[in-house]
């Protein structure tokens, strides 16, 4: 049995702290929240969320092409949280980009032994039921069909039919606003360490790689996604572009807008995008499609996806008040209904056991979970 230091009840203090108001911290706030919790947020960075990853995010929602570079346990949660998303956008006060159009994956002739590559990956990684009506294989001419901007331009290719995405800033943004109208305290421009934690029942530190200082295991991965404005192409849906030294997606948002990334580099350097790594992003984009040569470049962006060793996320009770929610890598929107999910689902059983008396009986809970290995009370 597990014992728990929560703190009591007290008319003025909050229920949760939420440190950091990136993609979890509002998450975790909002689900709370609605759940009728006092909940207060704290966040280094302003309301618009553009201090986090999750502000240059391309937010694909893709498990199935995700399988190709990661494995089971992400490929089913990512799942799970795609079904999640509609009903967490739900009840907020502004609407968010979210569709289901599917990926579509294709590469240039000279490539085609990448296009075997990923699909060895991604049927040894994802369940037979996501595969099943999952995938399906196109000519050059049924790509066209599917997707007429591309017409002519591919030989194959294939439709990933149920994959997803959303708008990332839209979302953040909507919380934002949702959070405030639900009474939630949000402290904007609020850094927290760990000598001005705040009090409260339960704190839930969400604050990605600033979690570093407590997580010595959690890295930055470099991640860096280039913005056009690229009218008259009319994509409908996130590509990916297999190529051995530069894949890459391009995920259309409203109003013309793309995301073009993303690179991935074992650096947590957060200075501005290198020469390089333009290069090779506008690069592949104009030779998906050579319109994208007339694109307007909006912003090129660089931020770094919190990871741990395994790159599997976490849902870390220090076994007093503390719950931490982290490693989410580069499945933070695809992860994040069922990762956030179960961090509330976890910290609701412990402020009502607090509140009742009872202590929690931590195998017991893990072990009556979808994901028990996302609990752990340790970072190994
Ligand atoms: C280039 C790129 C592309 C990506 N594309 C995708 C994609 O297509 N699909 C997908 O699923 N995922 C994608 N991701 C991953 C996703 O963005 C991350 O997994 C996700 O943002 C992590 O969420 P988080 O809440 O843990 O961290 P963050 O979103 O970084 O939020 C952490 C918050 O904590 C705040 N904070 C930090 N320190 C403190 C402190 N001391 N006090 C108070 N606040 C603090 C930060 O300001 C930040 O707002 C991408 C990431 C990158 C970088």
């Amino acid at each position: 049995m597990q014992s728990l230091e929560l703190h009591s009840a007290n008319a003025s203090r909050p229920d949760v702290a939420i440190l950091g108001g990136g993609l979890s911290g509002r998450l975790v706030a909002w689900q709370l929240v609605r759940a009728g919790l006092r909940v207060a947020l704290y966040e280094r960075g302003g309301a618009d969320g553009s201090a986090a990853a999750g502000w240059v995010a391309a937010a694909m929602l893709a498990p199935l092409a995700e399988a190709a570079v990661a494995e089971p346990s992400i490929v089913a949660m990512g799942a799970a949280g795609l079904e999640q998303w509609p009903f967490l956008l739900e009840g907020l006060p502004d609407p968010v980009f979210f569709q289901r159009n599917g990926t579509l994956v294709v590469w240039h002739q000279p490539d085609r032994s990448e296009a075997v590559m990923f699909d060895r990956r991604m049927r040894a990684n994802a369940p037979p039921e996501l595969l099943r009506g999952g995938v399906e294989r196109l000519s050059g001419q049924q790509l066209g069909n599917v997707e007429p901007a591309l017409a002519g331009r591919f030989q194959e290719g294939w439709l990933l039919p149920n994959e997803g995405q959303l708008d990332n800033r839209q979302l953040l943004k909507s919380l934002g606003a949702g959070l405030q109208k639900a009474g939630a305290e949000l402290h904007w421009h609020t850094a927290i360490d760990e000598g001005n934690v705040p009090d409260a029942g339960l704190v839930i530190d969400c604050r990605g790689l600033g979690a570093r200082p407590v997580m010595p295991s959690l890295r930055g991965v470099r991640g860096e996604v280039v913005r056009i404005h690229a009218p008259g192409i009319g994509l409908r849906r996130p590509v990916r572009l297999l190529h051995p030294r530069y894949p890459i997606y391009i995920a259309p948002k409203e109003n013309d807008l793309y995301v073009i990334g993303a690179t991935e580099l074992e650096s947590e350097d957060m200075s501005p995008m290198t020469v390089r790594s333009a290069l090779e992003l506008l690069s592949a984009a104009f030779s998906l499609h050579p319109a994208f040569g007339e694109a307007r470049i909006l912003e090129l962006n660089v931020n770094c996806r919190p990871a741990l060793p395994d790159h599997l996320p976490r849902v870390q009770w220090d076994g007093k008040r503390t719950l931490r929610v982290n490693g989410l890598y580069r499945h933070g929107y695809l992860l994040a209904p069922a990762v956030t999910g179960e961090a509330c689902a976890l910290a609701q059983a412990l402020l009502g056991g607090a509140t009742a008396g009872r202590t929690l009986d931590w195998d017991t809970w893990r072990a009556g979970r979808p994901w028990p290995d996302l609990f752990r009370q340790t970072e190994a």
